[in-house]
């Protein structure tokens, strides 16, 4: 293998030696000529290859890579080998990338890649479809510019991507589930889902849900009266009086549920109640103080620490229904005379309704599923104070419509601690 150092020097070192030869055959005037030619020449050979080479760049191609003398056979074998293998290694690359990207279009679910600006880099049909992209004029624009729907730009703003939101798209009423996930240095990755059919599905259900129990309501008011009347008679011998007073207990039972589920539809599916109002925090916790002293049977000693000044806008009627349905549940499962703590005022940012209790608590590995429909700790105890198992359910609900959260802590035996946090743009000052 030829080095150009090692070549350069063997140059040099015969040039200086057929200076000394020439000039003491002949003369130093003809040995300056002979090292000049010979220099000539060398210069000659290597621009000459320097020219090929700047000519093959031009538009390289390895079946016309010159082949070179001297140390370029070295120099043009190494661009060889290494051209080979960018080719080999793009080619590669783009195979991987092919697959990547019919596995993308083969997906169910609408994909695009998104810069740190939110511009977008690349998608998937389905997605085009859905979010109305036009690959040709759109990529490298960002995504809020071309998808521009309120709630998901707030979303993409607030940079926590842990949950997905659910969008009704206005433009052809789809309702799409979306969410945003980090991936690579600073780049996103936007998947969406078409839910129109499961929202559809879960309407009917609601709607439903909702019919039947205005349907049983009518009936059930009337069993209800009959059953009053009875109770009232005198002419009833004992036994009597005590089926009718448990069939009267078990319609009370009923009416109870159907208008807690009665209220969960209207919450889950009413876009038409005004969640804007301004709901003056005094005027709701003196209702609270009046409703909750008739209920608490068991005097407990409920102390309240209300911040006055802070107010939030929501649907006066969902949140006193909820923060009631706190207070009730903190009442049924504390035992008479212990103490409940109910307090009000801003954590942080937020606007944040706390129910602290002293009761039976709940185990770490009920309180995931709390909030579910009909899901009890202890179906007896619940059923016994009264519950219907829809209390959580209809809080959840309201706080998400408040775009609020509900936040559990418990310890069995010791008590419980219920959050209900609205955010701060829910708040305003007097
Ligand atoms: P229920 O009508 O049965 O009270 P909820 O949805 O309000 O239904 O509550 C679900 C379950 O959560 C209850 O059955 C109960 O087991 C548990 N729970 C709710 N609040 C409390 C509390 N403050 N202390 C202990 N357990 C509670």
């Amino acid at each position: 293998m030829q080095d150009i150092r090692w070549s350069t020097f063997w140059f040099f070192f015969l040039e200086i030696f057929l200076y000394f030869l020439l000039a003491a055959i002949f003369n130093e005037k003809i040995a300056v000529i002979a090292i000049l030619l010979a220099g000539g020449i060398y210069i000659s050979s290597h621009l000459y290859w320097i020219y090929k080479l700047n000519k093959w760049i031009d538009s390289p191609n390895l079946t016309n890579l010159p082949n070179g003398t001297g140390v370029w056979i070295n120099i043009f074998a190494k661009i060889y080998r290494s051209y080979r293998e960018q080719k080999k290694s793009k080619t590669q690359l783009t195979t991987t990338l092919d697959h990547f990207i019919m596995a993308a279009e083969a997906m169910n679910d609408g994909i695009v890649a998104i810069n740190e600006s939110n511009e977008i880099l690349w998608s998937n049909k389905k997605a085009q479809k859905m979010l109305s992209i036009n690959p040709k004029k759109d990529n490298n624009q960002p995504i809020n510019y071309i998808f521009r729907n309120t709630e998901f730009i707030n979303y993409l703003e607030k940079e926590n991507y842990t949950d997905s939101i659910n969008i009704e798209n206005s433009s052809n009423n789809q309702h799409l589930e979306i969410k945003v996930a980090n991936f690579g240095s600073n780049q996103k990755l936007v998947t969406c889902r078409d839910t129109t059919e499961i929202k559809e599905n879960e309407d009917i259900r609601k709607e439903f849900v909702s019919n039947f129990s205005h349907e049983l309501k009518t009936p059930l008011t009337v069993i209800s009266g009959f059953l009053e009347t009875l109770e009232d008679r005198r002419t009833l011998d004992e036994d009597s009086i005590k089926i009718v007073s448990m069939m009267s207990r078990q319609a009370e039972r009923m009416k109870k549920l159907i208008e807690d589920l009665l209220l969960l539809s209207n919450v889950e599916s009413s876009a038409s109640v005004n969640r804007s109002e301004k709901i003056s925090t005094k005027e709701l916790i003196k209702k609270l103080k009046i409703e909750v002293s008739l209920f608490d049977k068991k005097k407990h000693k409920i102390s309240y620490i209300i911040d006055e000044t802070i107010n939030i806008y929501g649907s006066r009627n969902e949140i006193f229904s909820a923060y009631i349905n706190l207070i009730t549940n903190a009442i049924r499962y504390t035992n008479e005379s212990e103490k409940i703590t109910i307090s009000w005022g801003k954590v942080n940012s937020d606007a944040v309704f706390e129910v602290t209790d002293s009761g039976i608590g709940i185990s770490s590995k009920h309180l995931s599923r709390i909030t579910e429909r009909f899901y009890r700790v202890d179906e007896d105890r619940s059923r016994d104070s009264g519950g219907t198992g829809l209390g959580l359910s209809i809080i959840k609900n309201v706080m998400l419509k408040h775009q609020g959260e509900i936040k559990i802590m418990s310890e069995p035996n010791k008590g419980s601690s219920f959050k209900l946090v609205f955010p701060s743009e829910r708040i305003y000052s007097k």
